[in-house]
């Protein structure tokens, strides 16, 4: 299925709180020229698992696709559940509007990263 087909159950929402996208299945092309120069091991890729073409994360060594699931599960690279885990991230912020089909998260850590910004 794309974000293309006519049968799609879309929502569309419009948010104004941080989150972290997931499962990103599209990105506007602006937003996706920010990503690819920020992250670019991020890319689109066809996951056999997720049945699905989405923006996934490629392993920096043998470019296998990194599920999102082992990404963003508790304890998982974006998932810290301490301020001492989330201390080994590193988030390149940049603030513009983007149009996304996605599953946006909100979490405690990004509040946590956001307050380390100010
Ligand atoms: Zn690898």
């Amino acid at each position: 299925m794309s974000p293309w087909d006519d049968d799609i159950d879309a929502t569309y929402e419009s948010r104004n709180e941080p989150a972290v996208l997931k499962s990103i299945v599209f990105l506007d092309v602006d937003a996706a020229e920010v990503v690819a120069s920020n992250a670019p091991r991020l890319r689109w890729s066809f996951s056999t698992t997720a049945g699905e073409r989405y923006l996934g994360n490629r392993c920096g060594q043998c470019d296998a696709l990194q599920g999102d699931w082992y990404l963003h599960k508790p304890e998982g690279p974006f998932f810290p559940l301490s301020q001492t885990a989330a201390k080994d991230l590193t988030i390149a912020w940049v603030e513009r509007e983007l149009s996304a089909i996605a599953t946006a998260v909100e979490s405690t850590w990004l509040d946590w990263m956001l307050s380390r910004s100010e």
